[in-house]
């Protein structure tokens, strides 16, 4: 049997049990497979704590899968002290999202099987890193379908005392990632605040910024700016600060708040940025029409296909920005372009972007591929790990 850690409502010929229940698992003929966490609602009605008999699924079980997930991140490269330290199914907790800001622990609980265990994975979790914050941000809408409401706030190391005049640690918080100085929200912010899975892209993009000298960048789905404060560090280190410009455009408004402040706070010149609270297909087709070009842009999209059955309109949806991005490069101008949808498979999008452009009439060198920050791990036995793929085409001519 292959080790993977879902198992579909239709594979199961009986058996059940409560929301979050440990079962045991096992083939027609009575044999043992695994011992999962039951789910009664999701259409991945269990999934998979262990597939070894003798293991049971109890506090030391959670403690020691902890442990492991956060000791392996001393082992990655992570420059940055704003981390993931659980990332789901890669590290065998199926449904437990865990980012590290500083001092602060941001979780998620997305299965049945991590909200039964709630409490003994948040005491691991501090237990682990020797801190004492833990903020909950299980607000994502995959909750939904494992039938659970949304849950935020403080899991530990909140307010003291009913009505007190503590408010609780703070929830503005800010990192340092490679040499930049970055600030989050962990109760407004997007997923626990941050992107932290493009952490090593936005440094990519800063190494070509410098080598090729972009002068004028494009940085669309900006969130809080971290390509464009990346551009602009290249720029620096080039020497072409004082004639390069950063668009960015977002369709949040908070967001691009926090991505000017980024710009200003790393010490950059706000005149060589503009942010757009607009739409991004909408702002390239204006961009067209106007005749502007660009020498870099960034396409960082949020998930168009949340899974398999949504690619077909998200292929399109991906194929129409690419398309786009491509015609308004200059020549040996480089797109840095992502999805980051688990229905859209690597081979695929390499498809979108090459049909993208054919249909543009540009053609590109491939650079690179990229993909998600090695604390974001993919592993042998869970391919839907591959959620986060990127490519940078230069464009020929
Ligand atoms: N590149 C960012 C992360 C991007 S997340 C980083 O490095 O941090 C995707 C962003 O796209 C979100 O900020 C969301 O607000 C924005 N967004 C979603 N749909 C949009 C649209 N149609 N036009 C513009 N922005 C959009």
């Amino acid at each position: 049997m292959r080790r993977h850690p879902w198992i579909f409502e239709s594979a199961i010929a009986k058996g059940g049990g409560d929301s979050g229940e440990t079962v045991r698992v096992e083939s027609h003929e009575g044999q043992f497979l695994a011992w999962a966490a039951y789910s009664p609602s999701s259409r991945i009605r269990a999934r998979v704590w262990s597939f070894d008999e003798a293991q049971r699924i109890d506090a030391p079980f959670f403690i020691a899968a902890c442990a492991r997930s956060i000791i392996a991140r001393a082992r990655f490269d992570v420059q940055s002290d704003g981390v993931r330290l659980v990332h789901g199914e890669s590290d065998g907790l199926p449904g437990l999202i865990v980012d590290r800001y500083g001092d602060t622990l941001v979780a998620q609980f997305t299965s049945a099987g991590t909200e039964r265990w709630k409490d003994v994975i948040a005491d691991a979790l501090l237990r682990e890193t020797g801190l004492t914050k833990l903020y909950e941000r299980s607000d994502a809408s995959v909750r939904t379908l494992e039938g659970l409401q949304p849950a935020t706030g403080w899991l530990r190391g909140g307010p003291m005392g009913a009505g007190g005049d503590s408010e609780g640690p703070p929830l503005e918080l800010a990192i340092h990632e490679h040499q930049w100085r970055l600030t989050l929200n962990i109760a407004e912010g997007h997923k626990t605040g941050f992107y932290l899975d493009q952490r090593d892209s936005r440094k990519r993009f800063a190494d070509y910024a410098q080598r090729l000298g972009f002068k004028h960048v494009l940085n669309c789905f900006c969130y809080t700016g971290g390509f464009s404060v990346a551009a602009l560090a290249g720029m620096r280190a080039a020497g072409a600060s004082a004639e390069g410009h950063v668009t960015s455009i977002d369709s949040s408004g908070p967001a691009l708040e926090r991505a000017r402040a980024h710009v200003a706070l790393n010490g950059f010149d706000l005149n060589r940025a503009s942010f757009l609270d607009a739409d991004v297909n909408a702002s390239l087709r204006q961009f067209l029409k106007e005749g502007q070009r660009f020498d870099a842009i960034v396409l960082d999209p949020p998930k168009f296909a949340p899974t398999a059955a949504h690619a077909e309109r998200a292929a399109r949806a991906y194929k129409d920005i690419n398309r786009l991005a491509l015609q308004l490069l200059t020549p040996g101008g480089v797109l840095f372009t992502f999805s980051c949808s688990g229905g859209i498979s690597a081979d695929l999008f390499h498809k979108i972007v090459a049909s993208a452009g054919a249909d543009a009439g540009v053609d590109g060198f491939i650079l690179e591929r990229l993909g998600g920050a090695p604390d974001h791990p993919m592993t042998l036995e869970f391919p839907e790990g591959e959620y986060l793929k990127g490519l940078v085409v230069m464009r020929k001519s």
